[in-house]
């Protein structure tokens, strides 16, 4: 299996701030020390400003490229505009970009970042600048418009710009699980969403996703959007998971795409937890389901 990673760009944040820009590498160092996954752990490059133009006005790129973004629209954001900081947000698309287009061909990839769901197409928000999977969605689209996308969301969070932008497309089904009562306030329609209450735990949210999952059907290719800000210690989530939960989470949505004989490509989404290898050991265990249903 192909994981990207663009840990490299990683950019120094003011002391305090809430992003956990340590996880990304973190993680990464434990997958390959840990032997978790057999996996090849490929760089990826920046990404092709007419990739972003798929998803975004042509004003909005500019304003971040050349760091001239009005300051409403960069606090919307919370992370400092820098050069460094647009390089890594262009690592981090180009990542998921090219897990998609491995798991097309291979079946299953994925990227150590990205699941950057709340960019809409004027405007980031919520630490996320530009939209991978709305990008990848009409990348694969502009070569194939019949390709069926499913896109599956299960951050804690409203994959709010997920839908802003991809709704009306044809050939893309959304489902986004989220605490109800978390950020963004605003939700934005998807094809399902399920907004659970706070403190939700294992047993409501799995039997739902069971659910949900029995009901779909007939598309080609899984956008796996595998945040772990469910998990009872996060500091951003409002549901009470538990690491088994979140396990079982990872295994019934490998199994369904296993089942269903469709491509995945996955990213790795919010985990907000203090200290943050409390979210690091989570996606360990997402990792570790992979291997078990797809390569044991
Ligand atoms: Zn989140």
């Amino acid at each position: 299996m192909k994981v990207f990673y663009s840990d490299t760009y990683e950019v120094p944040l003011p002391d305090g701030h809430r992003f956990p820009m340590g996880k990304y590498k973190k993680l990464r160092e434990r997958l390959i020390k840990d032997r978790v996954i057999d996996a090849e752990f490929i760089e990826a490059d920046i990404c092709q400003i007419e990739d972003l133009l798929l998803a975004h006005d042509h004003e909005y790129i500019h304003q971040v490229l050349s760091l001239t973004l009005e300051r409403k629209l960069a606090r919307a954001v919370g992370l400092p505009l820098t050069p460094e900081m647009v390089i890594r947000a262009r690592a981090s698309m180009q990542s998921f970009l090219n897990a998609t287009f491995t798991a097309l061909e291979e079946g299953v990839s994925s990227s150590l970042a990205g699941g950057t769901h709340h960019a809409h197409k004027d405007g980031g928000e919520g630490f996320c600048f530009f939209n991978d999977f709305a990008v990848a969605t009409r990348k694969i689209h502009s070569i194939d418009p019949y390709k069926k996308i499913l896109i599956l969301d299960l951050d804690v969070h409203q994959g709010n710009g997920n839908s802003s932008i991809l709704n009306q497309d044809k050939n893309v089904f959304i489902i986004s699980f989220h605490g109800e009562t978390n950020y963004p306030y605003r939700k934005v329609e998807s094809h399902i969403d399920i907004g659970f209450s706070k403190n939700t735990k294992d047993d409501e949210y799995l039997q739902k996703l069971k659910e949900v999952l029995t009901e779909i059907s007939g598309h080609e290719l899984l956008l796996y959007q595998a945040g772990v800000d469910s998990l009872v210690h996060d500091r951003f989530g409002s549901l009470d998971l538990s690491y088994e939960g979140l396990l079982e989470r990872d295994r019934l949505v490998f199994e369904f795409v296993k089942s269903q004989g469709i491509s995945m490509a996955m990213a790795l989404g919010g985990g907000y937890t203090d200290p943050v290898d409390l979210s690091v050991e989570a996606y360990v265990n997402t990792y570790k389901t992979l291997n078990d249903v797809f390569f044991k």
